[in-house]
């Protein structure tokens, strides 16, 4: 598997001179199996970016995309009105996302209502299905074998674990499992797997609990006890600098040595692309 970053930013897009490096758009990443499937994860505003990519590289041609949503909050799905694909009558979206008190599709097309935007979910013109997707399950999308577990956050919410290719990725952001006070479900879904995306809103000393995100340290501890072999740090907080993530990452790296040897640590940032 191949995976591209498009946005890395939490909670809202932060655009300005202190976050051109690792980006100000919101959550979202590509991933390619070796035959170029497409899956997306998350469909913050870096979706917006992910469909201009697609269109100027597709030359008319139709598009298959099946879409994981994590959940709900607007940091999550605020690109898919501006995904220029949506609007292709030829390509084909599937939208996956957990289970809530109302339909998906409902709380989807409630933002794009009037008079929040001008186009209803239902005349998006690609050929659009959405599905919802429970704790535990275990499904085929595309050639991804998907697994889901619930994890800890104010809205009903879902990480990942993607495989592919022989190989493993794991999708965890939103998660406040760490401080719950219960089992935290992300280890086990994490175990073993190649590369894990995690929350990594916090440092110790500014961490909000209730909110619903991680600290860089609880992070690292999941990888660990997941046996991990890369970790990208993701989600970063709207008031996290440039500079600040380029120290959070060299002392995340030092911390992971120290706990466990061969630990790869990655700051995540736009643009950015890992073999999986
Ligand atoms: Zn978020
Ligand atoms: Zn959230």
């Amino acid at each position: 598997m191949k995976i591209r970053f498009w946005g890395t930013r939490g909670s809202i897009p932060t655009p300005g001179p202190s976050t051109v490096r690792y980006g100000g758009n919101t959550a979202c990443v590509e991933v390619r199996d070796s035959t170029g499937a497409l899956l997306v994860l998350d469909a913050g505003t870096g979706l917006r970016e992910l469909g201009i990519a697609m269109m100027n590289g597709g030359s008319g041609r139709a598009f298959d995309v099946d879409l994981l949503l994590s959940h709900l909050h607007w940091d999550h799905i605020q690109g898919i009105p501006f995904f220029r694909p949506a609007y292709d009558p030829k390509s084909r979206l599937r939208i996956i996302g957990p289970k809530q008190s109302r339909t998906l599709k409902d709380l989807l097309g409630m933002g794009m209502d009037d008079p929040f935007f001008p186009v209803a979910i239902d005349d998006l013109p690609v050929r659009l299905s959405i599905e919802e997707m429970t704790d535990g399950s275990d499904q085929r999308v595309g050639p991804f074998r998907v697994h889901s577990s619930t994890i800890f956050h104010p809205a009903p919410a879902l990480a990942y674990r993607v495989e592919a290719d022989g190989r493993s990725l794991v999708y965890a952001t939103d998660t406040e499992d760490a401080f719950s006070g219960r089992p935290n479900p992300v280890i086990p879904l994490s175990a073993d797997a190649n590369t894990l995306i995690h929350d990594a809103q916090f440092l110790p000393s500014d961490f909000k609990a209730t909110w619903g995100h991680s600290t860089v340290d609880s992070a690292i501890d999941v990888a660990v006890k997941a046996r991990v072999g890369r970790l990208v740090l993701y989600h970063h907080d709207p008031y996290r600098s440039d500079d600040a993530l380029d120290r959070i990452g060299r002392d995340a790296q030092r911390a992971a040595n120290e706990r466990r040897p061969g630990l790869e640590v990655v700051v995540a940032r736009e643009g950015l692309e890992l073999e999986i």
